[in-house]
């Protein structure tokens, strides 16, 4: 058992000895130096710069086997960076590059928010409607929107209608922002005409009345009249004309007006006192009736 115990340590301190020259091996070159070992001295250094690297050699002492170790530049040799995530409009993305001198130099770095690619879209405003400016993104569809004020009308004359002496004329105004708009005012009649002077058309003659007629210089209207005849000569002598004033009727009629009232004034009293007179001897008749006929009766003597 103790034998068996002392193989098991020999084979572990051969396995730790094999692994420790490994080791050794990986940081020299592998080939042997006649002295079992190389002896290696730096030689030579070049210093590294920012951007070039340096070198170092190293020489064996022994048997003068060089080897050398690169120095890296100061600076860092990034590679291109690459995109962890992407931006969007309103958030940065992530990115990362890597040291192409030496891999485990990383540097990481956010990628600027790329904002928004609005496009714009119009909606033309009227006379009194409101437009509206809208601004889309074409990336992530925010939107916005922007009132357009009202262009308020623009009236311009558009055509005129002259008036005439009696017709009203008119002017008509038309929107130069939407020709459906439109209103007309209206010019006032003149009110009289420009007439030219008369102009004989028929002369008047003896017995015959004549024509004549002046044109209006604007409106064309022709205004015509009779001329008066010229008097007929004649041998008679001319007949009186009949007294217009009969003065002799208006006594007659007012003093038939008169009388009548008088009449009537006499008539009124007379006709009251006849009946008066006439009812008074009905009754006294009555009366003298009834007593006749109660002495009758009564035998009254
Ligand atoms: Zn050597
Ligand atoms: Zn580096
Ligand atoms: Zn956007
Ligand atoms: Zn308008
Ligand atoms: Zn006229």
């Amino acid at each position: 058992m103790r034998k068996i115990k002392r193989i098991v340590r020999i084979c572990r301190t051969t396995v730790l000895l094999a692994a420790l020259l490994c080791l050794s091996a990986r940081a020299a070159p592998l080939d042997e130096c006649d002295a079992g070992r190389h002896r290696y001295a730096e030689t030579q250094r070049v210093a590294a710069t920012a951007m070039e690297d340096g070198r170092v050699e190293y020489t064996c002492g022994v048997c003068g086997h060089q080897y050398a170790d690169t120095i890296f530049a100061t600076d860092h040799l990034w590679g291109g960076w690459v995109t962890d995530r992407r931006p969007t409009c309103t958030e940065a993305g992530e990115r990362h590059r890597t040291c192409t001198r030496d891999q485990r130099h990383d540097q990481y770095g956010a990628i600027p928010a790329l904002g928004h690619d609005y496009k714009e879209s119009i909606v033309n405003p009227g006379c009194e409607q409101a437009g509206e400016k809208t601004f889309a993104c074409t990336r992530c569809g925010d939107k916005y929107t922007e009132r357009i004020a009202p262009l308020k009308h623009e009236y311009k004359e558009a055509g005129k209608l002259e008036p005439s002496c009696l017709e009203p004329g008119k002017k008509t105004f038309v929107c130069a922002n939407d020709s459906a708009h439109s209103y007309e005012e209206s010019i006032p009649a003149i009110g009289s005409h420009d007439f030219d002077e008369w102009q004989v058309e028929t002369p008047a003659g003896e017995g015959t009345e004549g024509t004549e007629a002046r044109k209006c210089a604007r409106c064309g209207l022709v205004e015509p009249r009779t001329i008066a005849a010229l008097p007929v000569p004649t041998t008679e002598p001319p007949t009186e004309p009949p007294d217009t004033l009969p003065v002799m009727d208006i006594v007659l009629v007012s003093a038939n007006a008169v009388s009548l009232g008088f009449w009537a004034f006499l008539l009124i009293p007379y006709l009251v006192c006849f009946f008066y007179i006439r009812k008074r001897r009905r009754i006294v008749e009555e009366r003298d009736a009834l007593r006749k006929e109660a002495d009758d009766l009564y035998g009254y003597e």
